[in-house]
């Protein structure tokens, strides 16, 4: 009949895709053999058995091995094949969080920020240095050294309050990225101005990440999924599929957005993450330098897909201060960059 497979062709096919054939040969000799069974009998034991043998054969979904850590003030979650993958990026990004974070007082930016003036490590000079970039192509709207904002607004010590206009007009004083001042030929950086301070928290999760993907990388681990506290990198292919990730919903209503990603990295700058709200108005983490107060561009999200984490998450964060129209504009001069821009606000 057409359409219908004959158990014998089933067998014959799977034959071919596995080793299984030698193991069939007995079975059809046992058919054989069952001369007082009905044909019909004789071909359900045959289907049965075929279609065991079938889905033994088919290609098994790895088993894949999570693990989590609270690392650079967030968790840090890995996925993969590999059970070593864990353990390799969480060394690694342990090792630039002991670098850049300015809350462990022995770091190079902790040190620098205590000095104004120290010999850094190669990985502390380069996200310096593209920092530094970063700023003259936004006009300095990302600025690294909003430290001083970030304190007296109670970010760094999460202690929340609005300041005066005075203690604002005087932190503003000591920012600025194009005064740190880079002396190459001893890989000395300087603050250029009294009292400034570097606050990576706008790109050190998305530069650790990258630097954990190369690890995995030397190591010869293609399949990998790591998060950094939404900082995410999608190592390969999941098993034979692009891995899946979530966008949340900054409002937490509807449903969120799915993306299929391969050898990208995905960052969201939102004003959901640290926040807080006096008199019906939404204080968050991310800073206009050029007002002093927390940004006010509208935009309530922003998700970047860009092909290494330290784009990604600078772009990300520079967007949420530049606005919908000279965002899309950034994004353009980043090729492979992509932007999903949400906003305006909504009354909370
Ligand atoms: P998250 O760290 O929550 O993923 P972002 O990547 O957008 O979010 O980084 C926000 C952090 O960036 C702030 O907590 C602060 O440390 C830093 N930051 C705030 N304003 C600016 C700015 N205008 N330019 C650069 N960095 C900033
Ligand atoms: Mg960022």
């Amino acid at each position: 009949m057409r359409g219908q497979v004959h158990p014998k062709q089933l067998v014959e096919k799977i034959g071919q895709m596995c080793p299984l054939r030698k193991l069939l040969c007995p079975l059809r000799k046992t058919q054989a053999a069952m001369p007082g069974y009905p044909q019909a009998f004789r071909d359900c034991l045959w289907i049965t058995f075929a279609l065991l043998v079938f889905i033994g054969c088919r290609p098994q979904e790895p088993v894949m091995h999570r693990q989590t850590r609270v690392m650079m003030g967030t968790f840090v979650e890995v996925v993969s094949p590999d059970p070593r993958a864990g353990d390799i990026a969480f060394k690694e990004i342990g090792r630039v969080e002991n670098l850049l974070s300015k809350y462990k007082p022995d770091s190079e930016i902790a040190q620098l920020n205590k000095l104004g003036r120290l010999k850094v490590s190669p990985a502390t000079w380069f996200i310096l240095t593209k920092a530094k970039e970063f700023w003259y192509a936004t006009d300095g709207a990302f600025d690294i050294t909003v430290g001083p904002l970030m304190d007296i607004w109670g970010f760094t010590g999460k202690q929340f309050r609005i300041p005066s206009d005075g203690e604002i007009t005087a932190a503003r004083q000591s920012i600025g990225a194009n005064k740190i001042i880079f002396h190459e030929a001893n890989s000395v950086v300087e603050l250029g101005i009294p009292g400034m301070k570097i606050d990576l928290g706008a790109v050190a999760k998305g530069y650790a990440v990258d630097c954990a993907v190369q690890a995995l990388r030397a190591a010869g681990i293609s399949s990998a999924l790591i998060n950094a506290g939404g900082q995410i990198y999608c190592l390969g292919v999941r098993s034979s599929t692009p891995w899946r990730v979530a966008i949340r919903d900054p409002r937490g209503k509807g449903t969120s957005k799915s993306v299929d990603m391969t050898d990208k990295a995905i960052a969201t700058s939102g004003d959901y993450e640290q926040y807080f709200i006096v008199g019906g108005r939404r204080y968050a983490h991310i800073m206009d330098p050029k007002t002093g107060y927390p940004s006010e561009s509208g935009v309530v999200a922003v998700t970047v897909i860009a092909d290494d984490g330290l784009t990604a998450d600078f772009l990300s964060t520079a967007i949420f201060v530049l606005g919908k129209t000279k965002g899309l504009a950034l994004v353009k001069r980043f090729p492979g960059a992509r932007v999903t821009i949400e906003g305006p606000h909504e009354p909370d």
